[in-house]
């Protein structure tokens, strides 16, 4: 029978309830359990796709097409599995399906209530996880934090999940945030307490508590809160800040949260665990052998987290090759002709970035061909490969309008819309979206760095390619490298002669996991090394 981990957060948002999911699943995935990390959102987006990426970060995309909450990328760099719609539910999407139901009359005129029917809903989505694919655990992740007036129906249903599916199949991680006085240099545990008592008045007991802390927790702080929240004592696990979110499961394992959590689930805790591949991996993070500059172009540049992917990609890809990549995250809208040698002429590598709008188009062209002519590697992702078409466009066909029609009305369309997306006026879920299969030429770059010519990878985009430019564009140098086989459609450009020039229509930075550094950014990334050492 499949156990039940739920993660709740207390006392304050932030504190990285995805990462203790991921640790946790993947200690229990090096004792040979198969586990699967489901998050439940409580905002009413039906999805986070229509978010604006300083809201809520980055919108990570599973390879059936899903657009979801970031957390899912840090389940599938950790555990190297892939999620799927299944793993991101938000209330809106809940409200949606009940509310369909009692279109088609499902409800047989009953009143439609939070209790039962909502709670019933957020049941069976974490149930179906459980049924569908036979998993040793679930773990299921819920956003917000106890106490909000949004989470109260998810905690309800885990209240009833726990009496529903007994003793022995159900655990409850709580992580709570244990703040540090330095006037008086004291932990204070008191909103931990609070946010376990709490838990107790919606029905909910903790089994464990991780508490996130600035200092490590002495033991008196373990004994007090365990006593106070009726949690056994090694059911208390610090979780302080450490150099890299990877080193979160090596943390954990110390402090044996993995062999609590199967002794809970009266599971075997005997088994083996190995870890070896992991622990190397993190040491070669926190320990490289030299560094290398890389500039992310874009315009989301305040808010890391818009660009989560890329830069853990560039991490699992750094630790391949040994080497530290120093992400330099550089504001398109502030980059002209004037300054891009300032901007950017100290840089081993410039990506440009995925995006939306015309907001700092300019900047990320102007970088494409500071890239493309000084010889420096570029990697284009999306957008950042739509403006490398549209700049060879420019500058090398002499086509001075070329433009994407996502920017504005213009006689020379190098990148439009694809004839089924004409008609779409919604905005939700519309795009292309999810996996996509893609043929390399042999011998380009991107064939090079798969060591194959049959690849499929992930897509996010209204905009491609325009194929009546094709021609045009591959007699002047810009190459048409990778294509889908079934549509014709451009997935990948090259500039010939340009030592690692290379745009990717889709995303490859969803792939990347520890287990499996993506390889264009590997060959991204030694393409740099290289143009470091020639500089
Ligand atoms: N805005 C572009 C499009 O829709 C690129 C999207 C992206 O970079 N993800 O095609």
């Amino acid at each position: 029978m499949t156990k039940y981990i739920f993660v709740t957060g207390g006392v304050a948002s932030s504190l990285g309830k995805g990462i203790i999911s991921s640790s946790l699943a993947r200690l229990l995935q090096a004792r040979g359990y198969s586990v699967t990390i489901q998050k439940l959102d409580p905002y009413i987006n039906v999805d986070p796709g229509t978010l604006n990426p300083y809201e809520h970060g980055e919108c990570y995309v599973t390879e059936d097409g899903a657009e979801t909450d970031l957390d899912l990328g840090h389940y599938e760099r950790f555990t190297n599995h892939a999620t799927s719609q299944a793993n991101n539910v938000t209330t809106g999407r809940i409200y949606q399906s009940v509310i369909n139901k009692e279109r088609r009359g499902e409800f047989l005129g009953k009143t439609v209530q939070v209790i039962p029917h909502i709670t019933d809903e957020i049941k069976r989505c974490v149930l179906m996880l459980g049924k569908k694919q036979k998993y040793d655990v679930v773990i299921t992740e819920i956003g917000g934090t106890v106490g909000d007036i949004e989470s109260l129906p998810y905690i309800e249903a885990v209240r009833q999940l726990r009496y529903e599916l007994g003793i022995g199949n159900t655990m409850i991680v709580h992580l709570t945030l244990v703040p540090y006085m330095s006037a008086s240099g004291e932990l204070k545990t008191k909103p931990t307490q609070h946010s376990v008592k709490m838990m107790l008045e919606n029905g909910l007991q903790p089994d464990v508590l991780v508490l996130r802390s600035e200092k490590p927790l002495t033991n008196e702080v373990k004994k007090k809160v365990a006593l106070f929240c009726n949690v056994e004592q090694d059911a208390v696990i610090e979780s302080i800040d450490v150099k890299t979110i990877y080193e979160v499961p090596l943390k954990m394992l110390e402090q044996k949260l993995d062999i609590v959590a199967l002794r809970k689930l009266q599971l075997d805790a005997n088994r083996e665990i190995d870890l070896k591949k992991w622990c190397d991996f993190v040491e070669r993070v926190k320990n490289p052998n030299g560094e290398v500059k890389i500039a992310l172009v874009g315009k989301y540049t305040e808010l890391p987290d818009a660009y989560k992917s890329i830069s853990e990609a560039f991490i699992h890809a750094g630790a391949e090759l040994n080497i530290r990549v120093k992400l330099e995250y550089v504001n398109s809208e502030k980059i002209t002709k004037e300054n891009v040698v300032e901007k950017l002429g100290k840089m081993s590598g410039i990506l440009v970035a995925p995006g939306f709008g015309h907001r700092g188009l300019e900047g990320k062209i102007t970088s494409v061909e500071y890239a493309r002519t000084s010889g420096v590697p570029f990697f284009g992702i999306c957008l950042g490969m739509q403006c490398s078409v549209i700049e060879f466009a420019r500058n090398v066909l002499g086509l001075a309008e070329a433009n994407s029609t996502e920017t504005a009305p213009t006689p020379v369309p190098v990148i439009d819309l694809m004839s089924e997306q004409k008609d779409i006026t919604d905005k939700g879920g519309t795009m292309r979206l999810g996996a996509y299969k893609c043929k390399l030429e042999k011998g380009s770059n991107a064939a090079k760095a798969y060591g194959k010519t049959d690849i499929s990878e992930r897509h996010r985009h209204r905009y491609e390619f325009n194929n009546l430019f094709k021609e045009q564009l591959e007699s002047a140098g810009l190459i048409a490298t990778g294509v889908n086989p079934d549509t014709g459609l451009v997935e990948v450009v090259e500039a010939k002669g340009h030592p690692w020039f290379v745009g990717v229509q889709f995303h490859p930075e969803y792939k990347s996991t520890v287990a499996n550094p993506h390889p264009l950014f590997v060959a991204f990334v030694e393409a740099a090394i290289k143009y470091q050492q020639t500089k």
